[in-house]
Formats: structure tokens, sequence, C-alpha cells
């Protein structure tokens, strides 16, 4: 019996493998990704599939699952300076002092890492809690939530350019980091992600909480710090009344978490939209506005759709497979959103999951 995608994407969605290779280590990432570029041999790198939307033809090819394991400590850690964590890397803190590394092999549970971080009072990716899928998937679209990204703790990522044939380590600062955004996200296929380094620094509370809603929801200023402990439940209770939380009982669960990314807007076409609209200035100039908020007022309210696809009746942004749905379903869901918004406020949606044998266009 083929393996079924579907059976390993958070969509619930994908017909079969054409082969089907699970990676326990290493070795066995290497020999599979060079054994199919060797004999021109398509090949799908599949972590937690919680950002992939797969045809239900399947992908006639490899299938390479990540399942390698394994946490290394390395550095000594350093004194407490958390507005470095805020910083990122190259902000000048983790320079400054010898910092805390973990190295984190790509296939292990990005929420499990978060959890052990927490546990140790490691401090930077507490706001990152309940997002599903592997380590090694984070850096693709520098993961963001609640106001972080992997993006400001991740110090390297070491990789296979399936083009050198060989393996490179990627510092910070040549990632390529932007919103949801990078390098690896740029090339689509050339790079397979082995191992992600973070470097946290220690201390028990969270590094500065700048994301509104959950500063209120914690009780403190933006710009505060609460306990590590406190600001990961807290994040997860606000994800769960979204549905941003994986539950197989919950279809607003069924999707890839938020479809479509934030637009990130020129001046012209920010002002173009109405007075209320959000507009959040970026440091190039350009202006993001939310998704969401494009949704809801382009008519398509929490729960738009049929008894096979439809929007989250938590949360505007996700869509969502109620049971039954096909990857043409959520296609034809996705443009009418897409179309929809387009025609309303001259914005083009961009979708954030990964197409497997399916499109938009
Ligand atoms: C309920 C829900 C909530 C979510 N909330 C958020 C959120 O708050 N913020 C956010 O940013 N995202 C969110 N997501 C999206 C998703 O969880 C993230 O993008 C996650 O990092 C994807 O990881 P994954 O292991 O499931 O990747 P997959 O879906 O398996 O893969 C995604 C892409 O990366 C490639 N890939 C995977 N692993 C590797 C590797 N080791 N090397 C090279 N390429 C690889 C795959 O080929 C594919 O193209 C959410 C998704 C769901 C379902």
């Amino acid at each position: 019996m083929p393996e079924l995608l579907r059976d390993h994407t958070s969509f619930r969605i994908g017909g079969p493998a054409g082969r089907w290779v699970e990676a326990t280590s290493e070795q066995q990432i290497l020999d599979t990704v060079r054994s199919c570029d060797a004999d021109g041999e398509p090949l799908l790198i599949l972590s937690g599939g919680s950002n992939l939307l797969v045809s239900d033809e399947g992908f006639a090819g490899t299938v390479l699952k990540i399942a390698t394991r394994g946490v290394r400590a390395e550095g000594s850690f350093c004194e407490f300076d958390a507005d470095a964590v805020a910083d990122g890397p190259l902000g000048g803190g983790p320079a400054a002092c010898g910092g805390y590394t973990l190295t984190v092999a790509a296939g292990e549970s990005w929420d499990d890492f978060v959890a052990h971080t927490v546990a140790q009072e490691l401090v930077g990716v507490e706001a990152l809690s309940g997002i599903p899928g592997l380590v090694g998937s984070t850096p693709i679209q520098n993961v963001g939530a609640y106001g972080q990204e992997v993006s400001q703790t991740i110090w390297n990522v070491r990789t296979f350019d399936r083009r050198d044939g060989a393996v490179r380590t990627f510092a910070n600062a040549d990632c390529g980091f932007g919103y949801r955004h990078s390098r690896f996200k740029a090339e689509p296929g050339r790079y397979v992600v082995l191992e992600v380094t973070f470097q946290l620094t220690q201390g028990t509370l969270s590094a500065p909480i700048r994301f509104g809603e959950l500063a209120r929801t914690l009780g403190i200023e933006g710009g505060g710090r609460a306990p590590l402990a406190q600001v990961r439940e807290t994040v997860l209770a606000l994800r769960r009344g979204k549905g941003m939380v994986a539950d197989p009982t919950d279809h607003d669960t069924w999707s890839a978490g938020s479809f479509f990314t934030n637009p990130i807007l020129d001046a012209a076409a920010a002002a173009a939209l109405p007075d209320d609209a959000p507009r959040y200035p970026q440091p190039d100039g350009r202006v993001k506005s939310s998704a969401a908020w494009l949704i809801e007022r382009a008519g398509f309210a929490k729960g738009f759709g049929d008894e096979r696809a439809a929007l989250s009746t938590k949360h505007t942004l996700a869509l969502t497979n109620r049971g039954t749905a096909t990857a043409a379903d959520i296609v034809a869901l996705a443009r009418t959103v897409r179309d929809g918004v387009r025609q309303c406020f001259g914005v083009t949606l961009v979708p954030e999951p990964v197409f497997v044998g399916v499109s938009l266009d």
C-alpha cells in the first residue's frame, strides 16, 4: 500500500507518495537526496506537513520524511540580557556575551523544542509556542507569531545544498530572513535543512512582549516581560481560541494556519485602502496591512464556504478542510477569496503554504 500524504499533512489532504523514505539519520537524508538528484527523480521533502497543500493525485516521486532527532547544547551560559533576544543574534547582545546555543536536528518537533527551552529557562522562542511542524522547516518561511520570529534567535542553519552537492552552513545574516521569507524559500528545493542552531539567553522572564493582544492578555504594558511559562500558556490559550493549535477533533485546525500572508504594500497602494484599514509602516517605507481585515471587509466572514472547504469559524485567515475537502476544493475557495479581495481593494493576496501538484493561478 502506498503511503498517503493526507495522513501526513495538517490539511489531511493529499494522494499517494510514489516512494516513501523516512530518514532517521542525517546520512539517510544525504544518501536519499543524492541518489534522487543523480537519477533525476522528483523529490519532496516532508517534515510536519503543516504548510503543504498536496494534490489528490499525490506526488509521483520520492517523498523524504525528515525524522532525525537530537538537541545538542553548546557554548556557555552568559549574563542575562533579554533585550538582546529581541534585537536578534546580530543585534549586539549575543555577540557581546558568549550566549547559549542549542543545535537541533531538523526532525525535532518545534513545539516540543519550545517547551524544552521554557522548562530550561531559556528565553527567545516562548511566543512561538503551539506552532505545528518540525524545527527544520522553521527557517524556511521564518516562522513567526505574537511578535517573535525564529530569525531573532537563529544563530545558523546547516543545510545540504543540492545544487553544489555540499553541506553548507549559513550564519543568520546570510539566511536572507524577512517577513515569512528566507534564502531557503527564495530558492525552493535547493537547500535541505539538516540542523538549526539557536542562541538563547538564560532567564525566567520572557523577551519583551511586542504584540498588543498578548501584552493585554498578560496584563502588562507593551514591551514588558512576563514569566516564561506564563507567556507560553497564554500564547497556547490564545492560539486554541483561534483554532491555531493542531487538534484532530477540530476541523478549524485542519488547515495550514494562515493561508495568506499579510500584504506589504507600497505607499500608493496603502493610501488607496479605506481609512480604517490596518497600516503598519515598515522600515523600508512600505506598509504592511492585515490580510484577515481585507478578507473580512471584502465580505468573507468566518465560516464562509461550503460543507467541504470553508474559512475557519474561529479565524478568517485559515482555509480549512471540513472533513471531505479535496485539494481542488481548497484551491477554489482560495481563488474566490483572493479574487474578491483584489476586486474590492486592488490587493492580490499571496498564499503562505507550499503547493504540490496544485496551483492558484
Ligand atoms: C494550525 C496551524 C497553525 C499555524 N500557525 C503558524 C504560525 O503562527 N506562524 C507560522 O509562521 N506558521 C504557522 N503555521 C504554518 C506551519 O506550521 C509552519 O510553516 C511550519 O514551520 C511548517 O513546518 P512543517 O514541518 O510542517 O513543514 P512542511 O509542511 O512539512 O514543509 C513546508 C515546506 O518546507 C519544506 N521543508 C520541510 N522541511 C524541510 C527541510 N528540513 N529542509 C528543506 N525543506 C524543508 C517542504 O518541502 C515544504 O516546501 C501553522 C500551521 C497550522 C496547521
